[in-house]
């Protein structure tokens, strides 16, 4: 899934996107706050990761404008001990969960997953289609009891339709979940993603079928 993460202090930012993209995702990262409202606006992320204290416009007015906006994107703030009255009222203004730094990478990690489960797979940590379980949490997949070896990529891409079981997910929905500004995924780049994944998928009665011109699919041959 594609993320930004919001953070001026550079230590922190390359560990928490490092962490992000060790979990298969693809990560924006920026150090100012009018920035991070500009992106917002133009692009869809499935998560941000928003420290408080930013130059330009600090997180809170950063996560006003969102909500003013009526996006129910998931916030995950981290902020400084220091910072507690604000961090108070960042939740009032609708954060999902905080973190204070120093945080561990294994909690943030939890954290985050935490709250993509509650935001698109209704609390079910592990997504069953057909014999195909995808663990979300676990970023791993098995067909029956035999585990299946996909790249992040692959990974991602399968979390994507899957979420979307049965209904179709449009290409640009797709690269834009998938790309970052520093590493874009071009027409080519998904469909050699998809080759890739479908390869891997043959045999398992679950299908990644081709919608031509609107996107793909992924589908059980038992059904939903
Ligand atoms: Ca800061």
């Amino acid at each position: 899934m594609r993320m930004l993460v919001v953070e001026d202090d550079a230590a922190i930012a390359d560990a928490v996107c490092a962490s992000l993209e060790r979990d298969g995702h693809a990560v924006d990262c920026l150090a100012n706050g009018k920035a991070a409202i500009a992106a917002l606006q133009e692009h869809a992320f499935a998560l941000v990761v928003l420290d408080l204290g930013l130059p330009g416009q600090d997180g809170s007015e950063v996560l006003r404008r969102l909500r003013a906006a009526h996006d129910g994107i998931p916030v995950l703030v981290i902020t400084a001990r220091e910072e507690l009255d604000l961090r108070v009222r960042t939740l009032d203004l609708g954060a999902d969960d905080y973190l204070v730094k120093p945080f561990s990478l294994a909690e943030f990690g939890a954290r985050v997953r935490a709250l993509l489960r509650r935001q698109s797979n209704r609390g079910v940590p592990i997504l069953q289609i057909g014999r195909l379980a995808i663990d979300l949490a676990g970023r791993r997949v098995r067909l029956d009891d035999r585990p299946l070896d996909l790249t992040a990529r692959e990974f991602a891409l399968l979390e994507i339709l899957a979420s979307r079981h049965n209904r179709v997910t449009p290409r640009e929905h797709i690269i834009e979940a998938l790309c970052t500004w520093n590493d874009a995924l071009t027409d080519n780049g998904l469909d050699i993603a998809v080759y890739r994944l479908r390869r891997k998928l043959a045999g398992s009665g679950v299908n990644l079928r081709t919608v031509r011109g609107l996107g793909y699919l992924l589908e059980s041959d038992d059904g939903p």
